[in-house]
């Protein structure tokens, strides 16, 4: 099977949250059978919502499809590296495969700070590939934050 990435999908994502004013993050979650899912970037803002990270709102909207609190063998792809939050929501659902874009040594909780996936409390472990159209998601974060200050 040739390998599709939907990153390009979570960029359209995150770029729809900085038009709402929201930190520009999208994810779009994906069936075994290649099948488009679910599709956010965060909402944390609009939903007064601490947890409305792009990550589970895409896995919120996975179960809720699937009718299971589990969703195994669906690859999940974001554009910045998950928080510890996220990561921990990503091992509870079972995802298959983790596909993200830019690295965030500030807030990440996969490849920085607490490395959820490494600790032995850990009991799913998704297969992880970072660095996926990076460049992308980091300019859109950079003009996010240049834009406010
Ligand atoms: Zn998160």
């Amino acid at each position: 099977m040739v390998f599709r990435s939907f990153m390009d999908i979570a960029l359209d994502e995150a770029r729809a949250a900085a038009g709402r004013g929201e930190v520009p993050v999208g994810a779009v979650l994906v069936s075994p059978d290649g099948t488009v899912v679910a599709r956010a970037g965060n909402r944390t803002r609009e939903l007064n919502d601490p947890t409305a990270h792009a990550e589970i709102l895409v896995i919120r909207a996975g179960c809720a499809a699937a009718g299971s609190e589990r969703l195994p063998g669906h690859d999940l792809y974001v554009t910045l590296e998950p928080c510890p939050m996220c990561a921990t929501a990503l091992s509870a659902a079972r995802i298959a495969r983790l596909y993200y874009g830019a690295a965030d040594p500030k807030s990440g909780g996969v490849a920085h700070g607490p490395r959820i996936f490494s600790h032995s409390q850990c009991h799913h472990v998704p297969e992880v590939y970072d660095g996926i159209d990076a460049q992308a998601s980091e300019a859109l974060l950079k003009d996010f934050f240049a834009a406010r200050r």
